[in-house]
C-alpha cells in the first residue's frame, strides 16, 4: 500500500478516536447527574412535607387555642345559669351551651383528624430520607466509578494524542494540507474505507475503474462523487 495512504489512514483513524474521547466523558458524566438529579427531586419532596407538617401542627396548635377559649365559654355559661331568673333568659344560654359543646366536639375532632394526617406525613417523610440516602450512597460509588472511567479515558486520549504527534512529525506536508482541506468539510470522515464498492463516507456506488484503483492501493485515491480519501479495508480491519 501507498505510505501516504497508510499514514492519511492511521492519522484519521487517531483524529476520529480524538473527537469520541469528548462524547465518552459526557456520557459518563451524564449517568451521575441522572442520580444527582433523582436526589434533587427527592430533596425538593421533603422540603414541601416539613412545610407540609408545619402548617398541620399550626392548625392543631389554632383549635387547641380555640378549645380552651370554649372551656372557658362553658365554665361562664355554668356561673351565669346561677344568676338567670327567666325562663326566656335560661333557653338562651342553654343554647350557647349547647353551640358551644358542638365546637368543642368538633375542634376535638379536627385535632384527631389533624394527628392523623401527620402521623401519615411524618410516614412518607421516614420513606423519603430512606431513599435519599440510599441515592446519595449510589452517587458516592457511582462517583468513583464515573472518575475512573475519565482518568482511563483520558489516558487514552494523551496515548492516542503523542501518536498522532510523533506522526504528523514523520507525515509528508504536502499530503497533510490536503487531509486537512477535506478535514475541513468532512470532519471525521475525511479517510474512508470503500465497502460494496461504495464509498463509506458518501455511500455511492464508485465504478470499476475507481475501485479498482482502490483495490490497487499504489496512489491516493479521492471518491469522484465527494472527494473523500479512500482506501480498501482489509479483511483483518473488517473482523
Ligand atoms: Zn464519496
Amino acid at each position: 500500500m501507498n505510505k501516504y495512504l497508510q499514514d492519511l489512514i492511521k492519522l484519521s483513524k487517531y483524529d476520529q478516536s480524538i473527537s469520541m474521547f469528548e462524547p465518552q466523558i459526557e456520557n459518563e458524566k451524564a449517568k451521575l447527574a441522572t442520580f444527582v438529579e433523582t436526589a434533587e427531586a427527592i430533596k425538593t419532596q421533603i422540603n414541601s412535607i416539613y412545610l407540609e407538617i408545619d402548617d398541620t401542627k399550626s392548625k392543631r396548635t389554632k383549635n387547641n387555642i380555640h378549645l380552651a377559649e370554649l372551656k372557658t365559654k362553658l365554665e361562664s355559661i355554668s356561673k351565669k345559669s346561677n344568676d338567670v331568673s327567666t325562663e326566656k333568659e335560661m333557653k338562651a344560654l342553654q343554647l350557647e351551651e349547647e353551640i358551644a359543646k358542638e365546637q368543642i366536639d368538633f375542634a376535638n375532632e379536627e385535632i384527631e383528624r389533624l394527628d392523623k394526617l401527620t402521623e401519615v406525613k411524618e410516614e412518607k417523610l421516614k420513606e423519603l430520607q430512606a431513599s435519599l440516602t440510599e441515592e446519595e450512597e449510589s452517587i458516592k460509588e457511582i462517583q468513583i466509578a464515573v472518575d475512573n472511567k475519565i482518568e482511563e479515558i483520558n489516558k487514552n486520549r494523551n496515548t492516542v494524542y503523542e501518536d498522532r504527534s510523533v506522526l504528523l512529525e514523520k507525515m509528508d506536508g504536502k499530503i497533510l494540507t490536503f487531509y486537512e482541506k477535506i478535514k475541513r468539510w468532512a470532519k471525521d470522515t475525511a479517510v474512508v474505507p470503500v465497502k460494496k464498492q461504495s464509498c463509506y463516507g458518501c455511500f455511492m456506488k464508485i465504478n470499476d475503474k475507481t475501485y479498482s484503483e482502490v483495490i490497487k492501493s499504489e496512489e491516493i485515491v479521492t471518491c469522484p462523487h465527494c472527494g473523500r480519501i479512500l482506501y480498501k479495508e482489509e479483511e483483518t480491519q473488517e473482523a
